[in-house]
């Protein structure tokens, strides 16, 4: 039988895990999910258990397999929710939803044992699509493989290069905005870095966890992103000639002006225009040489985030009232500097002046976003992997080399048919990649090809695991039954 390992257990691992399960699947392969120290199903977007943090798509769009998109609309509706598909929900209840999902899928799987998930986090992968795999976890076990899947979300950020290494070693400066350190006393100013989707849910939880807290958010533009109408709007009659237009000329200042001319009209509405650009964006980025690329990032990122990456209104009206409040200060600067040892001095330049000033901060949090940077990441995995040579980093720091069905690329240049990333490691191969409605159709296609991949005539079937420690049952989750009834076999 061969076997799959899937590196991750978040929105992506498990679009791509339930994907392999669904019954009807050409090939039949034992699966490995390696989904690290969080429960699988939920990542870092649906772990939050906070109301205020919502979903930033409709209900409507959010199922996990492409071609069941209305499956979170008919869960919610099973237990009584009252959710209409415009709706913006909290983000727990699609998590609820996800695990619910893979549940059904394992017991409904024809054979026990066809699924064995992993608490493990996986430190290496090793081989090649001609002699397979193998794939180390942080406790010396491995699994040898026919095919690998990195499924492991944004990386884990770094601190700016602005911040001094005693204002990080203080304690006072968050660099993780998922992960924040028990305070002994709640701070009074607390300053964000960042005004994206990140930002604002950082600052909505810090305003209702210290009410009393001044809260101050900055990034070089201090633009918090656009909100969503509170119902979805026709779509623009002329998206596929806009569409036509871009590939006639794959450039970025073509584009911009090809944009202006189009939102000039007051007929137009900007979002139905963005929202009908979404799924062509992939195509449009590959046309895009490298140069064109980092022209974008450079130039246009900052102007089309947050159009593209909107909230939802009660979200908007949440922030508008705490700037109402005097509670929220947005601020349009580059910050320059972040020392001290608690409180920390911030340094900043507001953006199109040239005087510095000063804020004091008992707490600064950096959120500016989904990390991609892989090259000196300390993902573990992620760095052992470029510094041998088995993927090759983005050379515009978007993740990792991989071509349109996310095959990565090795020193040599080739896409791996076995070796595949889903979600934001693939930002550079695609730029539109992390959201949910990207990552269940990038499941279908991975999916469906290593299905053909694994069944193709004369293909060598792997043996068991080369080496390794003996299974060690306190490690695997207990979530799914299928996994209690896993016969661990290989090793
Ligand atoms: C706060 C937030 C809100 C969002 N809201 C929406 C939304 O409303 N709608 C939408 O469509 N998209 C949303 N997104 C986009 C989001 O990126 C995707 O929807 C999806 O959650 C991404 O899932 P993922 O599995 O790729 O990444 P993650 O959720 O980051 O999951 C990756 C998992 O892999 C694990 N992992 C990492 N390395 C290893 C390793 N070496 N071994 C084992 N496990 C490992 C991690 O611990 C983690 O559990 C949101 C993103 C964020 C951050």
């Amino acid at each position: 039988m061969p076997r799959i390992v899937v590196i991750g257990g978040g929105a992506a691992g498990s679009a791509l895990v339930g994907e392999l399960l669904r019954p009807g699947r050409p090939t039949e392969a034992d699966i490995v999910w390696l989904v690290g120290q969080r429960a699988p199903g939920r990542g870092i977007a649906y772990s939050t258990s906070a109301d205020h943090h919502l979903l930033n798509v409709r209900a409507a769009g959010m199922g996990l397999f492409v071609d069941d998109i209305g499956a979170f609309l008919r869960y919610t509706a099973a237990r009584g929710l009252p959710v209409k598909g415009a709706d913006f929900v909290p983000r727990s209840w699609f998590g609820d939803f996800v695990e619910s999902s893979l549940a059904r899928l394992v017991s409904e799987s024809r054979r026990p044992g066809r699924l064995s998930v992993q608490s493990h986090e996986a430190v290496a992968v090793r081989g090649d699509a001609t002699s397979g795999y193998t794939v180390t976890t942080e406790d010396g076990e491995r699994w040898r493989a026919d095919a690998v899947v990195l499924a492991v979300g944004a990386l884990p950020p770094a601190p700016l290069a602005a911040v001094a290494p005693e204002a990080l070693r203080s304690g006072a400066y968050v660099t993780d905005p998922w992960q924040w350190p028990t305070l002994a006393q709640a701070p009074e100013r607390v300053v964000v870095v960042g005004t994206g989707l990140t930002a604002v849910d950082v600052l909505l939880s810090a305003s209702t966890l210290w009410p009393h807290a001044q809260l101050t958010a900055i990034s070089r533009h201090g633009q918090l992103p656009r909100t969503h109408a509170s119902h979805p709007g026709e779509p623009y009659p002329h998206q596929q000639e806009l569409i036509d237009a871009f590939e006639a000329e794959p450039r970025i200042r073509a584009w911009l002006r090809t944009a202006r001319t189009t939102l000039a009209d007051e007929d137009v509405d900007w979002r139905a225009v963005v929202d009908g650009l979404r799924g062509a964006t992939p195509g449009l980025w590959r046309q895009l040489d490298g140069t064109e690329r980092a022209r974008f990032v450079r130039h246009l990122r900052w102007l089309w985030e947050p159009m593209r990456h909107r909230m939802p209104p009660q979200t908007a009206t949440a922030i508008a009232r705490l700037r109402t409040q005097g509670r929220l200060k947005i601020v349009a600067a580059r910050v320059l500097a972040v020392s001290g040892e608690g409180p920390l001095d911030v340094r900043i330049r507001p953006r199109g002046g040239e005087i510095q000033r000063s804020l004091t901060a008992d707490l600064v949090i950096q959120a500016t976003g989904l990390t991609t940077l892989a090259e000196q990441t300390s993902h573990r995995l992620i760095g052992q992997m470029i510094a041998e040579d088995v993927v090759r980093p983005d050379r515009l720091g978007l993740g990792l080399c991989a071509d349109a069905q996310g095959r990565l690329r090795g020193a040599d240049g080739g896409a791996a048919p076995t070796l595949r990333a889903i979600g934001t490691l693939l930002r550079g191969a695609l730029w539109e990649c992390s959201g949910l409605p990207e990552i269940r159709a990038m499941a279908r296609v991975i999916a469906d090809d290593l299905a053909r991949e694994l069944a193709a005539p004369g293909r060598r079937r792997l043996g068991a695991v080369t080496t390794g420690t003996p299974a060690d049952d306190g490690k695997r989750h207990r979530g799914f039954d299928a996994d209690r009834d896993s016969s661990h076999s290989g090793h």
